[in-house]
């Protein structure tokens, strides 16, 4: 097979994923690369998807294991792309790869080097938003694909200062001789005939919005948050519990379009935020009969097939409120509970509402890095930072540069169901550019 017959996926989540395996099963070569250090993206930390409610680890990992064990598809995780150059048909990729200080081909994920680390659950864990503490050697989550540890280079004390106890504790756990303080940063050169980017989002976090006092209320936490402690192998273990005092939680408020349809701040709609409130008060009832759910909402976007039947459901067999109000502020009372302060604007009455956990939905962002990544690439991005399409309507996976394509949530804000579609649309078209590639 030529070289070129090659395409280059930027980002595995299930975007990437699925347009690594569309053209892994058409006899492309495939390179995935992924910046983290497991395949997965946003989808492998929910709970369960709407609109289906199904378990969204459940569907996604067969799939992060199909594409990593497919036999023409290469996945470069913990790796970023630093340089592109060429043209359609033909581009020189330079990707780096960060040391992991673990040997991936040794490694089976044991997790021993975990349990005996000196920092063991001394950091806040990233998947886990947080929530939940991990050491400075870690597996990212359970079904981590690879399923390869990680030794956090910023905080072993090894790696920092040199000196780990008597001798490092990780070494001598691990039986396979996987750990390796000697592997350094690699650059791999790739020729591939077409680009696909789909680097997904990030969630910002409004520490600035004060009104809603999010990092200073123990009992305000956003959405991600909200995924990770309803999910049973989540930091709660699945138990929706107020932070402040680690009691069960009976009273539910949902705040969304914050930092959203804000001039001031993200002027766009992060198009799934509706849908996947609704889907958190129904998980809420699921687990607790009498659990009671409040969505504050700017107005209800459920645009999508079967989504209004969603919310109706969502009102009628889970119980949950909608209340259309974008809070003033949240307050704290004496036991911690939070306050909400809200024009309920079809009334237009002032209220207040004290819960005892408030999730926000914010807005949803490009990934951090989007900027250098769109440089290398020689490609624009729009106002907001998504990457900007060639035309809306005719080329809606095409970029400004020719053989370079994006698909999911890179693109503009999405769901899952639309981001595989997408992929698979990018997938084609970056298909009808190798085809001819001699
Ligand atoms: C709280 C919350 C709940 C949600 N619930 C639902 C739901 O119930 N149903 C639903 O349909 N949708 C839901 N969504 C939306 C869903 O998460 C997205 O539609 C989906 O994740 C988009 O997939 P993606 O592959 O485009 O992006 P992502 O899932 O973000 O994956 C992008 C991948 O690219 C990697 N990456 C980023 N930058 C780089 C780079 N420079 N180089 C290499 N790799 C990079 C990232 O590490 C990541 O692995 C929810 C979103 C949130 C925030
Ligand atoms: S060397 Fe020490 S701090 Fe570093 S990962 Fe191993 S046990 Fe943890
Ligand atoms: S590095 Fe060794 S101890 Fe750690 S998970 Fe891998 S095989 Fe197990």
């Amino acid at each position: 097979m030529s070289e070129n017959k090659s395409a280059l996926i930027i980002g595995g989540g299930v975007a990437g994923i699925q347009a690594s395996l569309d053209l892994a099963e058409q006899d492309f070569k495939v390179y995935l690369v992924e910046k983290n250090s497991s395949i997965g993206g946003r989808m492998a930390q929910l709970d369960k998807t709407f609109p289906t409610n199904d378990c969204s680890i459940c569907i996604l990992a067969p799939k992060m294991l199909e594409c990593f064990g497919h036999e023409n598809i290469t996945v470069l995780s913990y790796s970023e792309v630093s340089e592109v150059s060429g043209e359609k048909g033909d581009f020189t990729v330079k990707v780096r790869k960060k040391p992991r200080y673990v040997d991936e081909e040794k490694c089976t994920g044991c997790s021993a080097c975990e349990d005996v680390c000196l920092l063991k659950d001394r950091f806040p864990d990233e998947f886990d938003m947080g929530l939940g503490k991990r050491g400075a050697a870690y597996l990212p989550f359970a079904q981590a694909v690879p399923r390869v540890a990680v030794i956090d280079e910023e905080r072993c004390i090894f790696i920092t200062k040199g000196k780990c106890g008597e001798a490092p504790a990780c070494k001598e756990a691990c039986e396979r001789n996987a750990i390796d303080f000697e592997q350094k940063e690699e650059e791999v050169e790739l020729h591939v005939g077409a680009i696909i980017v789909a680097t997904g989002l990030d969630a910002y976090e409004p520490y600035e919005m004060e009104e809603y006092g999010y990092g200073r209320i123990e009992n305000v936490i956003t959405g991600l948050q909200y995924e990770r402690m309803i999910n049973a192998g989540g930091p709660t273990g699945g138990h929706l519990i107020r932070l402040s005092d680690e009691k069960q939680a009976k009273k539910l408020a949902f705040i969304l379009c914050v930092g959203s349809r804000d001039l001031k701040r993200y002027p766009y709609c992060s198009s799934v935020c509706c849908m996947y409130s609704t889907k958190s008060g129904m998980l809420a009832r699921e687990h607790e009969e009498d659990m009671e759910s409040f969505v504050f909402y700017t107005d209800l976007r459920a645009f999508g097939r079967g989504f209004q039947e969603y919310i109706e459901r969502g009102m009628e067999e889970y119980g949950i409120n909608y209340i259309r109000a974008r809070p003033g502020k949240i307050t704290e009372n004496g036991d911690k509970s939070p306050v909400i302060w809200y024009e309920d604007t079809l009334i237009g009455e002032l209220k207040r509402m004290e819960v005892d956990l408030v999730i926000l939905a914010t807005a949803l962002v490009p990934s951090k890095g989007v900027e250098e990544l769109a440089k290398a690439l020689g490609v624009e991005l729009d106002e907001y930072g998504f990457f900007k399409v060639k035309d809306p309507l005719y080329a809606p996976v095409d970029t400004t540069r020719e053989g370079v394509f994006v698909c999911g949530f890179a693109q503009s804000p999405k769901d899952i169901t639309d981001s595989v579609a997408e992929a698979s649309g990018a997938a084609g078209r970056a298909g009808e550019v190798i085809s001819f590639v001699s």
